[in-house]
């Protein structure tokens, strides 16, 4: 079978530490150009703009966009516009109603569109998902703490408006939680943290819940300066499971199930769904990890902070 032809756009860190290795890695698509406006992958044609790529007559099927998401929405609404298959980053746009609007659009010019949440690829997901389908949660608790200084050195985008702040990372815990549970899960409770000289919260302390009235209690915060934090505890009748390491290792009780690698298992998961979907006519397209933050910035109680120095 061909392989599909992709451009990936906004060659930032997550292009460079994932996408790329992962493209080419796959059999299913081939890299044939970047957008991005300053730099690009080595001996791949370059664009500032998906335009400027449609009119250079370079033939693509598909982009993945890696760009903040703020500005991702037009960027996407052009590429379904000219007919090609779209797999977005987390967060999939800059609201729920840009997302929305997406998943529209691309029905409606009968492409392909992937809102991609990468640790709901990391090897335990599923097998925590299927362990509590058979059990009966009492108890949830979210730990997702770790160094912004280590993780978004010189990111200005990330603290802006739109940014989300700590939700970057948390969104990926809320990702994780909605695919294992096996309810919708709503916020009841919520209070951020925003340092005085930042517009997005450094911290957030979440309540969920579900039908049957399950605590979920989740801690984001971006001042940890030890180890990473990526914890999900879920106590059960009959048992408590332990997620950690952001879904690559899954014990039940004492007993280790899954301990494998970390984020570099999930692109190449996301790829091959992605090229599944382009290949079968469908769509991927989940917001409730979305949901709920947008439901934490109009729920939540706002405290200020000391400001934020990097
Ligand atoms: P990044 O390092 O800042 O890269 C984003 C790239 O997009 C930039 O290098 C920039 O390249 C381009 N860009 C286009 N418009 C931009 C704008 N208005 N402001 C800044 N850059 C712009 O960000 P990233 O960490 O790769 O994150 C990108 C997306 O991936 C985010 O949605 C993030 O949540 C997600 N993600 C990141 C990670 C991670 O570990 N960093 C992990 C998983 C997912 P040009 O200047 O060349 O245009």
């Amino acid at each position: 079978m061909a392989p599909i032809r992709i451009a990936l756009v906004g060659i930032g860190k997550i292009a460079r530490d994932q996408h790329i290795p992962a493209l080419a890695a796959s059999e299913d698509f081939e890299l044939v150009a970047a957008v991005s406006r300053h730099t690009g992958p080595e001996g791949i044609p370059l664009f500032r703009t998906i335009d400027d790529m449609l009119a250079a007559g370079i033939k693509v099927d598909a982009v993945s966009l890696c760009t903040p998401p703020v500005g991702r929405y037009a960027l996407a609404r052009s590429a379904i516009a000219a007919g090609l298959h779209v797999m977005l980053e987390k967060p999939p746009a800059a609201s729920v109603t840009e997302a929305e609007d997406l998943a529209n659009a691309a029905r409606r010019r009968g492409v392909s569109l992937y809102t991609t949440w990468h640790t709901r690829a990391a090897p335990a997901i599923e097998p925590a998902r299927a362990w509590v389908a058979e059990h009966n949660v009492r108890d949830v608790v979210i730990t997702w703490r770790e160094d912004v200084k280590k993780w978004h050195p010189g990111q200005e985008w990330i603290w802006e408006p739109g940014g989300l702040g700590v939700f970057d990372p948390g969104i990926n815990a809320l990702s994780a939680i909605t695919r294992i549970m096996p309810d919708a899960l709503h916020l009841t409770d919520a209070e951020l943290f925003f340092p005085a000289n930042r517009a997005a919260p450094i911290a957030a302390h979440l309540t969920m819940s579900d039908a049957n009235g399950t605590p979920i209690r989740a801690e984001f915060d971006w001042r940890e300066e030890g180890q990473d934090r990526w914890d999900i505890d879920i106590v059960a009748d009959g048992g408590r499971l332990a997620l950690s390491k952001g879904g690559a290792r899954l014990a039940i009780g004492d007993k280790v199930f899954v301990d494998g690698g970390a984020i570099d298992a999930e692109y190449p998961g996301l790829y091959a769904r992605f090229a599944e979907l382009v290949r079968t006519g469908q769509s991927d397209v989940d917001l409730a990890p979305f949901r709920l933050v947008a439901d934490a910035f109009m729920l939540g109680r706002h405290t200020t902070i000391e400001p934020f120095i990097e």
